[in-house]
């Protein structure tokens, strides 16, 4: 079944048309700077040069045309009519308590995402507006949405309640609700077929580590805790976010800074992380390249980032009781050898000895594993594919509208 990817963000649509039935990629792209000047389109399909070009697109709307009239001209003969699309799905971040799995599209659902506005400004509005500029679109199509949290809605009280009166979850809905669920969910089934592991007797520990970063615990096929909590914001450090802080230290710099709310909040997602740390830069290249030059900040940066990876995997290896394998995942999990060692290093105790040859040899883009013959504990790298896991539930949950509409 042909399936339709969108993933909006504040200013761009990403698109992948996939074929679920033999996994295939046959179209991706993106549409950048909308609203801008001159907004960047990319659009690239197996077998053929890749195209990219500016046009002034002033909306998520024009985004879609012009995603679907590269999709649908003639000279491309990429699809021949916009019925062949059997389904839409559309990565959602924030899911709230309500969504345990993939939904199909109606009323109720886009209320309920834009009642999770508060807890993910930066994603969901967007998301939403990629919906119904989709859905005006392709207005014949199933449309899903595939949330971020979904898969860890499987976490125990005990891991997603805050140390805060209770009567804040019950009013507010305050708890940790994870994200990254569809790449966690990706690598750890990627992993129980390659090692043909039964999942419900196997415990993974899975790092995606991307410009954003999340670790989880995911014990017999279940997320039992994971690092992201309320927001995205929250683990371990990441490119340009914080990750935990002591909350006091929020008092403390609204009063010595005289900072407004607003600004406390761009500074902490936008200005700290690694970009915070290294006062340089946020993307892990240019961090290790500076520090391989003797910078000091820069070297700090990637110090803490491996540390606290460190950290939350052993602390997942208690959760457990015990872990068969940890997984390295995204841009600097399938790309740094670098990174994947420093974090690692000094955990036999806990049965784990990275091959530095296998480490430096794995090739990006492939499963590879990088643990050595006598590791008790696997360790790989395996690439992840938000968008593959996205194109199938969509095409689930469109076969199964489909099929009750003549129940
Ligand atoms: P993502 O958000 O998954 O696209 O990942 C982006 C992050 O991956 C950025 O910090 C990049 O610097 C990092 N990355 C990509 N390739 C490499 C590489 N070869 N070595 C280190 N980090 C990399």
């Amino acid at each position: 079944m042909l399936a339709l990817v969108i993933n909006c963000g504040s200013s761009s649509v990403k698109y992948n048309l996939i074929e679920t039935t033999d996994e295939t990629d046959v179209c991706r792209g993106i549409v950048e700077r909308i609203g801008a000047d001159k907004s960047i389109v990319k659009h690239e399909t197996a077998g053929r040069k890749p195209l990219k070009y500016n046009k002034v697109i002033a909306s998520h709307s024009e985004a879609l045309h012009e995603i679907m009239n590269y999709l649908l001209s003639p000279e491309n003969k990429i699809i021949d009519d916009i019925s062949d699309i059997k389904a839409v799905g559309h990565r959602v971040v924030h899911g709230g308590e309500m969504f345990k799995e993939s939904v199909l599209i109606d009323d109720v659902v886009k209320e309920a995402i834009e009642q999770a506005f508060d807890l993910a400004p930066l994603h969901n509005p967007p998301n939403l507006r990629g919906i119904e500029a989709a859905q005006e679109r392709l207005p014949d199509i199933p449309h899903v949405a595939v949330f971020d949290t979904a898969f860890h809605h499987s976490l125990p009280p005990h891991a997603y309640l805050y140390g805060i009166p209770n009567r804040l979850y019950r009013r507010h809905k305050i708890r940790k609700y994870g994200f990254h669920g569809t790449s966690h969910y990706y690598v750890s089934q990627q992993y129980y077929k390659l090692k043909e592991k039964p999942k419900s007797q196997t415990n993974v520990i899975t790092c995606h580590l991307g410009n954003g970063a999340s670790i989880t615990a995911i014990k017999g096929g279940e997320s039992v805790d994971t690092t992201m909590g309320f927001t995205p914001l929250s683990g371990m450090v990441m490119g340009t976010r914080s990750g935990d802080l002591d909350p006091s230290i929020l008092f403390y710099i609204v009063e010595k800074e005289e900072l407004q709310l607003n600004s406390l909040h761009s500074m902490l997602n936008r200005k700290s992380g690694l970009l915070g740390i290294s006062g340089y830069a946020s993307d892990m290249r240019d961090l290790i390249s500076k520090a391989k030059n003797g910078d000091r900040h820069c070297q700090q940066a990637i110090d803490v980032f491996c540390y606290h990876i460190k950290k939350y995997v052993s602390s997942y290896f208690g959760v457990m009781n015990g872990c068969d394998a940890v997984i390295f995942t995204a841009g600097i999990g399938e790309n740094s050898p670098l990174i994947r060692k420093k974090a690692l290093e000094n955990m036999e105790y806990l049965g784990i000895e990275i091959d530095e040859k296998k480490n430096n040899e794995a090739k990006p883009g492939t499963a590879s594993i990088i643990s050595s013959d006598s590791s008790k504990v696997d360790v790989m790298v395996i690439p992840t594919n938000e968008e593959l896991v996205i194109a199938i539930d969509a095409a689930k949950v469109a076969s199964a509208s489909d099929q009750s509409a003549w129940i």
